[in-house]
């Protein structure tokens, strides 16, 4: 996957990028889609 904010490619189900620490959205909702909510 590629950052949103500089382009740069960036590892699949990161939260941020490495890069420029931009946030890429995989976040809790994301989480609840894979079925791995671990929030308890
Ligand atoms: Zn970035």
């Amino acid at each position: 996957m590629y950052c949103k904010q500089c382009g740069k490619e960036i590892a699949d189900g990161s939260q941020y990028c490495s890069y420029c620490g931009a946030g890429t959205g995989l976040t809790l909702k994301s989480r609840l889609l894979a079925g791995s909510l671990r929030l308890i």
